[in-house]
């Protein structure tokens, strides 16, 4: 099997080219053309010797994305692109200008297992894990392809990060190295359905990064009716949860809700919403539910949605509405999909 050097962190890089009989100082020179220059061949490695390109021709691999396609949204000039991975499967991934610099939405599985009713990523099932480099590519084609640096980073394409762990937290290591893009924590989002255990586990790394918890119910009546992991996790665990990592790594946690007509934005939901938010070092943001056919649901209409921020406002719970970008060309949150025309049918997301 090639190795996936692009996946593979200084530590790793190193013991690596001290398998090829090479002095250590080589895995640094590499993790630079790999993570700064962003080559695609070996042979671009011009301060290597020959005979070490050779040996890495033989036994690694450079992973590449493909762009499959690219859309630019009249209304917002967000751009959406879909990715071929090498084994032909497709994510998507959106590019977002804003004031304060262009944000990156990535995709971190092929689909996803958590069956989300009102979420068009869950749709077709679930195929696989991305690869760290797979994740690393999504990113440094965007820059390449748009000649623009990318400042903040998001999770919240097509997958469950927290499903997906491991080789999501290589994927931030190295995004965030000093050697390589260098985009530090800080500007890094990461949005959960709610997956408790591994809610805990990323705790334990204490890292700066932004946790937002897919909330979208006051009760778990609801919640169970539109969110299946619910089942398995409900409310009060996934709020205690949310304190033990606050309590941490004192950041605060973004809660995302989104307002579904006659689902889950009436007053009573918002104050039920106030009242278990009190007291927590928090932020909600507010999505008016973005149109995926399958799903059938409607967004709440402006007046709706200014009551329930008020509701919560009132209640001292910081609440601001998701302003959509990319509606044209369903980039919007929620509209991310595999693929069109998908036949595959594995893993329908159903799992809890
Ligand atoms: N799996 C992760 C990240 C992917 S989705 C998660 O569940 O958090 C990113 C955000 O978009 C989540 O908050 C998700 O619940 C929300 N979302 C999904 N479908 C949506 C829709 N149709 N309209 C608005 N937001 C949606």
């Amino acid at each position: 099997m090639l190795k996936d050097i692009r996946s593979m962190d200084l530590a790793e890089l190193t013991a690596f080219v001290k398998e090829l009989g090479e002095p250590s100082f080589r895995a640094k020179q590499i993790f630079s053309w790999l993570h700064q220059k962003r080559v695609y061949h070996f042979d671009e490695m011009s301060d290597l010797p020959l005979s070490l390109r050779e040996k890495l021709k033989d036994d690694a691999v450079l992973l590449n994305l493909t762009i499959e396609k690219k859309m630019v949204s009249a209304l917002d000039q967000t751009i959406k692109y879909l990715f071929r991975l090498p084994d032909g499967e497709y994510v998507e991934t959106v590019r977002m200008r804003y004031a304060h610099g262009n944000s990156l939405c990535l995709s971190c599985q092929v689909g996803c297992k958590m069956g989300c009713r009102f979420c068009a990523s869950t749709k077709a099932g679930y195929k696989r894990d991305l690869l760290p480099s797979e994740m690393l590519e999504q990113v440094y084609q965007v820059i390449q392809d748009t000649k623009e640096p990318i400042h903040n980073l998001v999770l919240m394409g097509i997958g469950e990060p927290l499903d997906n762990y491991q080789n999501v937290l290589r994927f931030l290591s190295l995004v965030s190295s000093k050697d390589g893009l260098n985009i530090g924590y800080r500007h890094i989002s990461l949005s959960t359905c709610g997956l408790v255990p591994m809610i805990d586990r990323l705790a334990e790394e204490n890292l700066q990064l932004t946790l937002s918890v897919s909330l979208h119910a006051s009760d778990n009546e609801t919640r169970d009716e539109i969110m299946p992991v619910n089942h398995r996790y409900p409310i009060e665990a996934l709020l205690q949860a949310c304190d033990r990592y606050t309590e941490k790594t004192h950041r605060r946690i973004s809660y995302e809700y989104a307002l579904i007509q006659g689902v889950n934005d009436s007053e009573k939901n918002a104050l039920a919403l106030a009242r278990l938010l009190r007291g927590k070092l928090c932020h909600v943001n507010l999505i008016p539910v973005n149109y995926v056919k399958e799903a059938g649901y409607r967004k709440s209409g402006k007046q709706q949605l200014y009551a329930f921020q008020k509701v919560l406002t009132d209640h001292h719970i910081n609440a601001t509405i998701r302003r959509t970008l990319g509606a044209d060309i369903s980039a919007a949150c929620g509209q991310l999909r595999r693929e069109a025309n998908i036949q595959t049918n594995e893993h329908r997301g159903d799992g809890f």
